[in-house]
């Protein structure tokens, strides 16, 4: 049910604040509002910050919070609100706390009961997430992948079997080497979207199996440039059927490397479990060999 519109800054609290994560005009009422009011917006970049509240001609005083700053900040700004003072919490784009600095200051704030007052507003993983047309009644938000290769595929095999859709933060520079590391340890079938320059003028959300995704981006530069969030269909859980034509590549293969290889590399290709592979092509084997064995028998 919608409550009436109340005065925004009714009690003192700690406001967590989100602003636009490229169009301005996503930012609510209430966070107008709240800024508008409070004694201090604590923000991660001042001069970003500064510019929006120009913008809306919004005039409050401002002090810095990040996280290289959060320890000394902390206790300053716990002072404040426990004096009765407001303060609004800002990122330089979206939802603080989601990969934003904000996160010990609302716990500081927790231990020493002051209020804290969340607003919705804009998200970067939520817009990509609504507008990827993958499955949205169950997700998670896995912010950015480890920057060191080695720790980045620990973590997509970590999330190999995971059936949720996934949503991963990215930066230009570094997205083709994560597309091609979930392709690696997802297979070149999983599915992936694309969200680029959310809620600005050049947005574009493109999907498709990563393989191809991958070949798409590789042709034009373009295709990664500004802001980027992946999201990763989850692991089908039904298990998908062998098709004729993937398991005759399979017998091709094993014709001439070891069937273990032979399992992994279509595996690799066709996004199948190896395993699956694997067993099949050993159980059809021995099944030829019984039936061999009978037709021996009947002549001997
Ligand atoms: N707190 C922010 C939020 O609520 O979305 C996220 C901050 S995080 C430091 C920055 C990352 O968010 C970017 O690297 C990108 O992955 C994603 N992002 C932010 N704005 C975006 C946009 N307009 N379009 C696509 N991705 C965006």
């Amino acid at each position: 049910m919608l409550s009436s519109v109340i005065d925004c800054v009714s009690v003192p609290a700690l406001y967590i604040v989100p602003t636009p994560i490229g169009n301005l005009q996503d930012i609510t009422y209430r966070a107008l509002s709240v800024l508008r009011q409070v004694d201090c917006v604590a923000a991660e970049d001042t001069r970003r910050t500064h510019i929006l509240l120009n913008f809306f001609s919004i005039r409050v005083s401002l002090c810095v919070l990040n996280q290289h700053n959060e320890f000394k900040k902390i206790p300053i700004l716990i002072s404040k609100l426990q004096a009765g003072l407001s303060v609004a919490l800002v990122s330089d784009a979206g939802t603080p706390l989601i990969n934003d600095p904000g996160y010990l200051l609302v716990k500081s704030c927790q231990k020493a009961r002051i209020r804290i007052i969340p607003l919705p507003g804009p998200c970067a993983a939520i817009t990509a997430l609504c507008g990827s047309g993958l499955p949205t009644h169950r997700f998670c938000f896995e912010g950015f992948l480890p920057h060191k290769r080695n720790l980045r595929i620990g973590r997509l095999q970590v999330l190999l079997e995971e059936s949720r859709t996934l949503i991963f933060y990215d930066v230009k520079h570094r997205i083709i080497e994560t597309l091609q590391d979930i392709a690696s340890v997802f297979g070149l079938e999983r599915y992936v979207v694309l969200a680029r320059e959310l809620t600005k003028v050049w947005e574009s959300i493109d999907g498709a199996p990563i393989g191809q995704l991958l070949s798409w981006v590789q042709e034009d530069n373009s295709r990664i440039q500004g802001e980027i969030v992946l999201v990763v269909a989850g692991h089908s859980l039904k298990r998908k059927k062998l098709s004729p034509k993937v398991f005759s590549v399979m017998k091709l293969l094993a014709s001439e490397l070891s069937v273990k290889r032979a399992a992994t590399l279509v595996g690799y290709i066709y996004g199948v479990r190896k395993n699956v592979l694997y067993k099949k092509y050993l159980r059809e084997k021995s099944n030829k060999i019984k039936d061999q064995s009978h037709l021996i028998d009947d002549m001997v």
